[in-house]
């Protein structure tokens, strides 16, 4: 369950001296309070959705809307708001997600530098997952190595999803009986072509 909504918060207040109050004629007794709300994913806040000022006559104590004010309400209010500052906190969430994308894109660069650099030099139960011409993911297992060539084991199993390789990467999987060999060329093919997706040694 994802917990989300909106919350406001305090941001700034003032006095307006040169505001009158409609409720009790006060020239000189006007606040105005503003409020920022923001968009919080488990209380976390993602990014702020706009502003509320309240007006208060802090003779009469009532309450109210820009709207239910005079002229000079709207002109000592936008005078004010130029400084009324969302603070930066209020941008935690997407802070947070621009740091995960970022770190996603450099550990997945990281991954096929590891990868780029298994391949070019094999190496006895080394393990691949790659793509299959249909679509499909399957592994082989590196029983020999050779100067120009590898022998190796297919999986007899597939899976369409890449997270599932996991779980048809076990020995009973490999049939021991026939093996097939991959020149250095074939390795090199199928390491540029973008179909191989993981090696795992141990
Ligand atoms: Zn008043």
């Amino acid at each position: 369950m994802i917990v989300y909504g909106t919350r406001s918060t305090h941001l700034k207040s003032a006095s307006l001296p040169n505001v009158r109050c409609t409720n009790c004629e006060s020239q000189h007794k006007m606040t105005v309070s503003v409020y920022g709300r923001h968009v919080h994913i488990f209380w976390i806040p993602l990014f702020p959705v706009g502003k509320t000022a309240i007006f208060e006559c802090q003779h009469c104590h009532k309450g109210f809307k820009k709207s239910e004010l005079g002229n000079d309400a709207q002109l000592a209010y936008s005078n004010f708001k130029g400084s009324v500052k969302t603070p930066i906190w209020k941008f935690s969430g997407l802070a947070i997600i621009a740091l995960l994308i970022v770190f996603a894109g450099y550990s997945n660069k990281k991954d096929k530098e590891r990868i780029a650099t298994l391949v070019e030099q094999p190496a006895m139960y080394d393990v691949y997952t790659f793509r299959t011409k249909q679509n499909y993911y399957s592994t082989f297992k590196i029983l020999e190595v050779f100067k120009d060539s590898i022998y190796v084991n297919y999986n007899k199993y597939e899976t369409n999803k890449l997270s599932d390789v996991k779980n048809i990467d076990i020995k009973a999987n490999y049939d021991n009986s026939m093996y097939y060999v991959l020149t250095t060329n074939d390795m090199e093919t199928l390491s540029t072509s973008g179909d191989l997706k993981d090696i795992k040694r141990d």
